[in-house]
């Protein structure tokens, strides 16, 4: 199949009539669009039709087990996908849509379960990005679209992404440049007793708190994995997620002690002939002799390290290396999502430096 990509600009959408319809028109024949959204880019077709669901899970080679999230562009769409729509729900929705933040409810009739994958519940979004909204809007569809990434690879934050990963496989590429976020939706549970994050994301369990008084975390997410001394023994834990292609270990403790743990590890590595990449913050940067050395921005600006989180990911591979070390992030607030995404990336590998 050959992938046209379309250049939107932001700030003019009315000059981009024929795109926009262009890509509309690709959805409402069944057919596979990638677009920008605050958080990632999405791999966007009609979520209400099986066979564009199918497409989604074969372009990106995605287990048909881990189901898609629909995202709709007016408030009311969700009475028509959910079967039920709590208050505790309505008051979220309220204070946090259009935004980063999906919902999960039960299910209406309308929704196939190639889209849930086999669930009874339907994850649904109300996306702010404008291109995305418009999108839904001229489509006159509601779009099921997971990350625009093959399965297990990194999320894609820019459409150079989107076209390493998925060129010939979907219809249309828009290009709307990099994303605001970089880091996927904030995922709760509303069917629950008590609403549950299933992904921590920009929205924080602090802010959900402040709407609903009370949410947990599922416990999965509190489980910080494993470290390199054990074995994988939670079942989500097997797969990969967010992989760069070389293994990476996320080093862990105070400034000094990370430092001389980058620098002995660096060594030894390159010793046995081997490149390596280093992940680290500004403050750092200097100091660090890597084959490949990139810095996420400011430590203590965690919206610059989430924004450039995936893309340093990829970095990684365009360089060509063997092996990767990154610095590690405190838990708190966004960092919560931050090292979610990394310990995923690391398959929970860390070292600990003391
Ligand atoms: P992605 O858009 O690639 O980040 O993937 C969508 C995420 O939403 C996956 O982690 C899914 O497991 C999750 N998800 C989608 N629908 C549901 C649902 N009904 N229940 C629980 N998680 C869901
Ligand atoms: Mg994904």
């Amino acid at each position: 199949m050959e992938t046209k990509v379309l250049k939107i600009a932001l700030d003019n959408l009315s000059q981009y009539e024929e795109e926009l319809e262009l890509a509309a028109a690709c959805i409402r024949e069944g057919g596979l669009v990638a677009f920008p959204t605050e958080t990632v880019y999405g791999l966007g077709g009609d979520g209400l039709l099986k066979e564009a669901s199918k497409k989604i899970y074969a372009a990106k080679g995605r287990p048909s087990d881990n189901p898609l999230i629909i995202h709709i562009s007016d408030f009311d769409d969700v009475y028509k996908l959910a079967s039920e729509v709590p208050d505790n729900a309505k008051k979220l929705m309220k204070a946090f849509w259009p935004g980063p933040v999906t919902l999960i409810f039960k299910k209406s009739d309308i929704v196939p379960y190639e889209t849930t994958g086999g669930l009874d519940t339907v994850a649904i979004r109300f996306p702010i990005h404008p291109i995305a909204r418009e999108l839904i809007r001229r489509s006159g569809r509601y779009i099921a679209a997971p990350s625009a990434n093959r399965s297990g690879r990194p999320s894609p934050t820019r459409a150079e992404h989107v076209v390493e990963d998925l060129s010939g496989n979907v219809d249309v590429i828009i290009d709307g440049g990099a994303v605001d976020i970089g880091l996927e939706s904030t995922i709760i549970d509303m069917t629950a007793d008590v609403p549950t994050i299933l992904r921590p994301g920009f929205v924080t369990d602090d802010m959900i708190r402040e709407v609903l008084g009370n949410v947990i975390y599922d416990p999965a997410i509190l489980a910080k994995g494993i470290d390199e001394h054990m074995v994988a023994k939670a079942p989500g834990m097997k797969y990969k997620h967010y992989a760069p292609k070389a293994p990476l270990t996320i080093i862990e403790g105070d400034s000094e002690e990370v430092l001389s743990s980058f620098d002995r590890m660096i060594k030894d590595d390159r010793s046995k002939g081997l490149k390596v990449g280093a992940i680290v913050t500004d403050n750092i940067i200097d100091k660090i002799d890597a084959d490949s050395v990139i810095s996420l921005g400011d430590r203590d600006d965690y919206k610059a390290v989430s924004h450039n989180l995936f893309a340093s990911l990829r970095q990684m591979d365009t360089d060509g290396v063997d092996v990767i070390y990154s610095v590690s992030f405190s838990d708190k607030a966004l960092g919560m999502a931050i090292m979610n995404r990394l310990l995923k990336a690391a398959g929970y590998k860390v070292h600990h430096s003391s």
